[in-house]
């Protein structure tokens, strides 16, 4: 019998019966005034691109010129590349970031985000990624840093470097790990005032329970941070670094003296971890935050079995961790702590790392474009209008990488029974797109509804 679960036709009524995607694309909107190619069609082809992972904008540029993608998006035309700059570069935010609020909302209400809750807790983390860096191309927001570089001569040189960072919020504790926001570093701040300005605004996106707990690292182990989780209501874990942190010094200091509360062992992904876990409640954070915490701290010898060629190696490693929480003990006893602590989604597959390695993260086609339309703002002159075009594209990912593995973890039988990959999924939809081009045109419109563009 033929498996369907993995059609495009099935994505598409997903998308369009479970999100609402093609109401919210007719809310894009940017600066171009009567285009024909619709924002609602550049949106739909850049997200069309990230969920059949195509490797670059002339890939992008190649699809377009079948009916079929053309039909799929709603645009009565091929278009190029420049269409695609001047479009995204004027695109307006807030439509693109309500879609990822109210796709993540709905996520959470038919129970998407419920695998993996800790303690029936949602857990988010934040975490911050560079997404381009370049010495000749600037924009005006861009951040700088001096770069020394060696040079064939064995000399070194300082070279002035652009680039931009952001902060994002993503969900940690379920299988679909959706990002719930991101805010960009502004030129002159550091990566803290960006991550509380973006905690600031998650309680306006979502209401303040969305989550529950927020895993954060020491960098962002700050009285401002602890005060506005306190009152949003959040619970936190901070894993602390050795450095400059006087609480850290302090709890060594005190367990110090003492043998471990805890001895025990733990397996996680083929690795064994032989644990010495110490806790202590009540220990002021600093004197700008004198709120008492709870502190864990664990030893643990790591022994992974490693295979080269027909020799077995075993290699064991020791690692030393301090947490800082406001979880209450009664409820959270410190090994799941550590588990919170140690809960993985930096280098595994859905976290900022596979977006920047599968999912073509990086779009410097859009960063110091001038290609944008003009706009007369009240002084009077005619200027370009704001570049938007990068975090344009970053919002598009998100919805598309939100929406597509969620499909492949919730909906498709196929992929969870055959272990298909993301990529091989993204393979298979994409090939359905040529081989099917009437039954994924709108599969929930009926033939007299109005096109997309
Ligand atoms: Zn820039």
């Amino acid at each position: 019998m033929k498996d369907r679960t993995c059609s495009l036709s099935s994505f598409s009524t997903y998308l369009h019966k479970g999100f609402d995607l093609r109401r919210h694309a007719r809310r894009m909107a940017d600066a171009r005034t009567g285009p024909d190619i619709s924002p609602a069609s550049i949106f739909l082809a850049l997200f069309h691109a990230f969920v059949f992972r195509l490797p670059s904008v002339q890939q992008l540029e190649t699809e377009l010129s079948h009916s079929y993608l053309q039909n799929w998006i709603g645009a009565e035309r091929a278009f190029r590349d420049d269409t695609l700059r001047y479009s995204l570069c004027s695109f307006k935010l807030e439509p693109l970031e309500q879609l990822l609020v109210e796709s993540n909302r709905r996520l959470k209400r038919r129970k998407a985000l419920d695998a993996g809750r800790v303690q029936g807790r949602l857990v988010a983390a934040l975490d911050g990624v560079e997404v381009l860096s370049s010495f000749s191309r600037r924009c005006e927001s861009c951040l700088e840093r001096r770069v020394t570089e060696k040079e064939k001569t064995g000399q070194t040189r300082e070279r002035l470097q652009y680039y931009h960072r952001a902060v994002g919020c993503q969900l940690v504790s379920s299988l679909v790990k959706p990002f719930l926001a991101v805010e960009w570093l502004r030129p002159g701040e550091g990566e803290d005032t960006a991550a509380l300005r973006l905690l600031a605004r998650l309680p306006q996106l979502y209401g303040s329970r969305f989550f529950d707990i927020l895993l954060l690292d020491s960098l962002y182990a700050q009285a401002p941070v602890l005060e506005l989780a306190q009152q949003t209501g959040w619970d936190v874990v901070i894993t602390l670094k050795q450095e400059k942190r006087d609480l850290y010094q302090d709890a060594l200091g005190l367990f110090q003296a003492r043998g471990p509360d805890q001895i025990f062992s733990a397996s996680q992904e083929g690795k064994t971890y032989a644990v010495r876990l110490w806790e202590e409640s009540g220990l002021p954070f600093t004197q700008d935050y004198p709120r008492p915490l709870r502190v864990v701290r664990t030893q643990e010898e790591v022994t992974e079995t490693h295979y080269r060629g027909d020799q077995k190696q075993t290699e064991t490693t020791s690692h030393e961790w301090v947490w800082i929480s406001t979880l209450a003990a009664s409820a959270f006893p410190a090994p799941v702590v550590r588990r919170l602590g140690h809960l993985r989604w930096k280098n595994e597959n859905n976290g900022w790392m596979d977006l920047t390695q599968h999912w073509a993260f990086k779009h410097g086609f859009l960063h110091a474009c001038r290609h944008r339309p003009q706009h007369r703002p009240p002084s009077g002159k005619r200027e370009l209008v704001p570049n938007h075009g990068l975090a344009a594209v970053t919002l598009i990912l998100l919805i598309a990488f939100a929406l597509c593995t969620a499909f492949v973890l919730r909906h498709s039988k196929r992929a969870r029974r055959d272990h298909l990959t993301g990529l091989a999924v993204a393979a298979q939809l994409r090939s359905g797109l040529s081989k099917a081009p009437p039954s994924i045109r709108a599969p929930t419109e009926s033939p007299s509804a109005p096109n997309l563009g």
